[in-house]
């Protein structure tokens, strides 16, 4: 039974996938003649295959794309979305024309994107049509009567304004009605395989106390007042901090995190000013802090190389947790 209060693009047969392309007459213009491409140097083989894999290194996020055709929810993972526009709000994603996604998006219909979080490889594959054991059931919000993935990093609902051939994918062009984002990390997707951030940003945290504190022994206290800036982002890194007493907020967008007593900012500006700092500190309260400049910092190193050696051996580390 069809939802009398559905709209109209809703109520779309979902069996004829084959014939979602063509239902969209003049966005379809005739099929341009294949073109052979060439291969470079030392790629041999399938040309299909190598060109799968060339794309491939173009690292993404990962999207489920959502839609509901009566009282059903589909969904269906992809990688190929992009933003096009910031004024009108465009989207666009492209779409296997075997999907059986594609046979429920008609101009009008509304679609969801549900950006994934590192931990939703599950889900992922889940709507990929792989085998995903031990995956929780998804569940779904509502909002823009579209469904969207529950507990993903980042939320859109469009609505289909164009459709155009894509070759054996159709792409969607979407207005972007509704738009949120939260914290955390993205699910990414890079030569086919899955991949995530590293973003632990400990360095001389993981020193052992021996090491450590020869270097803050260095530092000199200064006081902050609530809602003081401690750091802004772009400006140059050159001082390492340990907040003695109080807390303070840590701003960059899509993540947001308080530290406390005994916690370290700028680990790793510290080591490369140039780079810039990457987030806002505020206090939260009144704040003092021990402050190590980055010329202390060298003359404790120099002092004592086993504290630079154990630095580099942690970076070591966490460059190995990518590779
Ligand atoms: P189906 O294959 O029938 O469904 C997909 C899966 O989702 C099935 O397992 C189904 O059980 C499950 N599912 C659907 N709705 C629900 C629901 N309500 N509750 C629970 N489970 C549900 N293909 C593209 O066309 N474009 C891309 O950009 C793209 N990117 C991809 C990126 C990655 C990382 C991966 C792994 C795959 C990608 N694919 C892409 C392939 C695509 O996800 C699969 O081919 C998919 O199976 C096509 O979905 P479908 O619409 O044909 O539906």
């Amino acid at each position: 039974m069809q939802d009398p209060a559905a709209p109209q693009e809703f109520e779309v047969a979902i069996g004829s996938a084959m014939a979602a392309p063509e239902a969209f007459g003049a966005s379809f213009e005739a099929t341009p003649p294949v073109h052979e491409f060439e291969l470079g140097e030392g790629l041999e083989g399938d040309p299909a295959i190598a060109f799968r894999r060339t794309l491939g290194m173009f690292a993404t996020g990962v999207t489920v794309l959502t839609t509901r055709a009566a009282e059903q929810v589909h969904g269906m993972t992809a990688n190929a979305f992009m933003s096009v526009s910031m004024s009108p709000p465009l989207v666009l994603v492209s779409i296997d024309r075997r999907a059986r996604m594609g046979a429920m998006m008609h101009e009008g219909t509304r679609f969801g994107v549900s950006v994934l979080e590192a931990k939703q490889k599950g889900l992922s594959d889940r709507f990929a049509g792989r085998i995903s054991l031990g995956v929780p059931e998804p569940t779904f919000a509502v909002v823009h009567e579209t469904p969207l993935v529950e507990g993903a990093l980042a939320h859109l609902v469009a609505r289909v304004m164009r459709s155009y051939w894509g070759g054996d994918h159709s792409l969607f062009l979407g207005q972007v009605e509704f738009a949120r984002y939260g914290e955390g990390r993205p699910l990414l997707f890079h030569g086919g395989r899955y991949e995530r951030l590293i973003e632990d940003t400990r360095v001389f945290s993981l020193l052992p106390s021996e090491l450590l504190d020869p270097i803050l022994a260095l530092g000199s206290e200064r006081s902050y007042h609530e809602g003081e800036s401690i750091m802004r982002t772009g400006e140059p890194g050159d001082e390492l901090m340990l907040v003695l007493e109080g807390a303070v907020r840590v701003r960059r967008p899509g993540r947001e995190v308080t530290l406390g007593v005994g916690e370290l900012i700028g680990e790793i500006e510290v080591l490369y000013p140039d780079g810039g700092r990457v987030a806002d500190v505020t206090a939260e309260g009144p704040v003092r802090c021990l402050v190590v400049s980055r010329e202390s910092l060298v003359v404790a190193l120099e002092a004592d190389p086993r504290a630079a050696i154990a630095l580099v051996e942690v970076l070591a580390a966490r460059f190995r947790e990518t590779v």
